[in-house]
Formats: C-alpha cells, sequence, structure tokens
C-alpha cells in the first residue's frame, strides 16, 4: 500500500536515513569525489553523460549530487513519475526541455496562454531553436504538426489563474508529451500526471522551497525524457546546488500544511474582495463557473484581481504584505503582472494573454486571514497613507 500524500512528503527522499544511522538529510557540498577505479571511471563517465545512472559512487557534481537526487527522487514521488531532474531555476528547467525537443528534431512547439511572462519570452522569441503556435486549450489538435516536439499549458495560469482542464488537453496531443507547468497548485493540490500530462514542470523557488530563500526548477518525467535531460544539464551546466538541494527537500515536509493553510486564506480573501467597491473583478479558481471536476482540490494559494484605478497606488498603501514579485513564502506578497512577473512580454503578446493594467497578483501566505484583509481594505482606500519605504525613495542604506 502506498502511503498518503502528506506521510510520503515527509518521507520521501529519505528512506535510506535510517540504515546510515542518520535523522536529518546529509548535505554533500563535494564538486568532485575520490576515484575507487581509475580505469572503470572512463566507462561510467560515458554512461552518466548520457543521462544514465549507475549505483556507484558520484564523479563530479555537475554529474550529480547526492542532496540533489534525494530531492529529486522525493519530488518525482509526489509526481507520480518515474524521476525528476532538478535545475538551478525554474527557467534553466524549462530551457532543457526545449533544448531536448530540439535537439531531437522536433522543435516545433504549441503553447496556451496565459504562462509566466519570460517562458512567454522564451517561447515566442525562438531563442533556442524552437518556434511557437499559440493555441486555444480546445484547438491544440489542429495546432499539431509532425514537428511538434511538446505541448505547454499552465493550470492555474500565470497571472490570471485561468484553469485549464489537463485531461482535454492530453486527449488532443496524441503521442506528443503534454508538459504541465505545476508551480502554481504544487503536487500537494494537482498531480497533472493524473489526467495525462507526461512532464511536469516546477520553479521550485515558489512553493516547493516555500520560504523565499531557494532559486531552483525541476522536472518530473518518465525515466527515459529524464536520461535526454540529464545529459542536457550535463552539457549546459544549470545544476541545482546542494545547498539548495537540501533546503527544497526540507520545504517538501510542509508543503500540504502549507498549501492547505494559504488555500483557505486565500478564497476566504478572494470572496471578500468580490464585494470590495474598488475591485472590479476577482480571479480565482474557485470562482470560475466552470471548472475541470476533479483536477485541483482547492482553489490555490494565489488571488487575483482588477482594481478600479491605479494599481500603484494600491501597492504603495501595503504594510503587512510585501509589494515584491515572485510568489510561494510563507508571507504574503503583491505584485503588478505588467511591471514585473510579464513585463518581459510585448503589448500585443500581454493582451492576447488577457492581462490587464489593472491587474494585482497577490501571493497569499501563512499571516492570519484578519491582518491580510485589514491591510488590502487599507491598500484599495485612497485616503489612507503611503506606507513609509513604498515611496520609491531609493535604496535602504544597509543591505546585507
Ligand atoms: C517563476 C515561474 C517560472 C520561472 O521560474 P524561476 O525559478 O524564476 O526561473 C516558471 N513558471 C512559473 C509559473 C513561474 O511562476
Amino acid at each position: 500500500m502506498t502511503a498518503a500524500f502528506d506521510t510520503r512528503a515527509v518521507r520521501a527522499g529519505r528512506e535510506d536515513l535510517a540504515d546510515l544511522g542518520l535523522h536529518a538529510v546529509p548535505l554533500d557540498l563535494s564538486t568532485t569525489y575520490p576515484s575507487r577505479d581509475t580505469r572503470g571511471e572512463a566507462d561510467r563517465l560515458d554512461l552518466m553523460s548520457t543521462g544514465e545512472r549507475d549505483a556507484g559512487l558520484p564523479v563530479y557534481a555537475r554529474l550529480g549530487n547526492p542532496t540533489v537526487e534525494r530531492f529529486e527522487r522525493a519530488l518525482a514521488d509526489l509526481e507520480l513519475s518515474e524521476a525528476a531532474v532538478a535545475f538551478s531555476s525554474g527557467m534553466a528547467a524549462l530551457s532543457a526541455c526545449l533544448l531536448a525537443v530540439a535537439a531531437a528534431g522536433r522543435p516545433h512547439v504549441v503553447a496556451v496562454r496565459p504562462l509566466y511572462g519570460t517562458t512567454d519570452h522564451l517561447l515566442g522569441s525562438g531563442l533556442l531553436g524552437t518556434s511557437t503556435t499559440w493555441a486555444d486549450p480546445s484547438r491544440i489538435d489542429a495546432a499539431l504538426r509532425p514537428d511538434t516536439g511538446l505541448v505547454v499549458l499552465e493550470s492555474p495560469a500565470n497571472p490570471t489563474l485561468d484553469e485549464r482542464d489537463i485531461a482535454a488537453v492530453a486527449a488532443q496531443c496524441g503521442t506528443v508529451p503534454l508538459l504541465v507547468d505545476n508551480t502554481f497548485a504544487t503536487p500537494a493540490l494537482q498531480q497533472p500526471r493524473r489526467h495525462g500530462a507526461s512532464i511536469v514542470l516546477h520553479s521550485a523557488t515558489k512553493f516547493l522551497g516555500g520560504h523565499g530563500d531557494v532559486l531552483g526548477g525541476v522536472v518530473a518525467c518518465d525515466e527515459h525524457v529524464a536520461r535526454s535531460l540529464r545529459n542536457i544539464r550535463f552539457v549546459t551546466g544549470g545544476v541545482l546546488h546542494p545547498l539548495s538541494g537540501y533546503l527544497l527537500l526540507r520545504g517538501l515536509a510542509t508543503l500540504p500544511l502549507r498549501m492547505r493553510a494559504a488555500s483557505t486564506t486565500a478564497a476566504e480573501l478572494a470572496d471578500r474582495l468580490a464585494s470590495h467597491p474598488a475591485v472590479t473583478r476577482v480571479l480565482y479558481p474557485g470562482r470560475a463557473a466552470q471548472r475541470p471536476a476533479d483536477q485541483m482540490r482547492t482553489g490555490g494559494a494565489l488571488v487575483s484581481f482588477e482594481v478600479d484605478g491605479d494599481p500603484h497606488a494600491v501597492l504603495s498603501r501595503v504594510r503587512v504584505i510585501t509589494p515584491a514579485v515572485s510568489l510561494g513564502s510563507v508571507d504574503t506578497l503583491i505584485q503588478s503582472p505588467v511591471t514585473l512577473s510579464h513585463h518581459i512580454m510585448d503589448d500585443d503578446a500581454r493582451a492576447s494573454a488577457g492581462i490587464s493594467d489593472r491587474l494585482l497578483r497577490v501571493s497569499v501566505g501563512l499571516e492570519d486571514v484578519e491582518d491580510l484583509w485589514d491591510d488590502l481594505v487599507r491598500a484599495l482606500d485612497p485616503q489612507s497613507p503611503v506606507s513609509a519605504g513604498n515611496g520609491g525613495s531609493g535604496p535602504p542604506s544597509h543591505r546585507e
């Protein structure tokens, strides 16, 4: 019998610790390892540089690291996949996926907007040798070509929180792998492979780490895909630092609890914002008229809303919430997608993704709901004073 998700979240990647006589996860910072068989090393290197793994000792940190591999095993388990490959950031993870399809001679990608701004930019620019057709989620099949190597979508999507019916998209993909960026939901709320996705990507920087102090990315997939991603990671070098692997594994232990708590608060804030006179529109998965059934357990920890007036005036008045890009930390963050997370896109791309310049995106943390609500009410009131430090008065004098 497989253990329940919450149990696996605290145990996965740690199975051998008791045998090693350890309780906490060991952090291995080695860049290289002593060679036991100097002649045999060449064969091992040949094998490992194809992305294969053997049971021997590690060789060199760019090929693999034991602490990072613990995080990879744990994430693979939580995302119901054979393997996972960790990278130095979410964008490094996506880059490896694009390089893999381009190297395999299938450089055409079909993608559904909206997507995270830099993802949209990377796909739209063709910087890594891929080309992209933007498609409606109900018209994926019509956009596929013989050289299509990947279908890409986010659900809930950044920043409008549109939910996509993953199974309905997967059904149109045929043999083309469907990559779902699961950064916003996390496996605690949604497991895309249950619905037919074959590749699950995360910016681990967000909820997986969960404390705003790790930059990382990870791809959960079948072993044969993992092999090509490890090969690309070996030659391009976008590896996850072992300390980050350690912190991400630690983050996974509290992921289900954090997601449940933040989702409860986010749903409550979404309801209250919907009846606030200065808010013209609330975007929250639980509020959409039609939701894909049995896909996401709760509405998640993000709430987006459009304001009647200047969104920067709202940003200048928050005191409990931090005005900052990124998401998924223990504390609540708010930002304007047009100014930050989706700034890199051109105006037409943003318009076609439905991202308004009145939009604000809140990543709800673990504070008390009433403190957050009081802060939002104050920030939405044009009569309330601007917060100290939010007036664009320059950087603080002491930075560490
Ligand atoms: C932040 C983010 C990324 C990029 O991840 P980095 O870790 O910042 O490189 C990709 N997808 C989504 C949905 C994101 O929010």
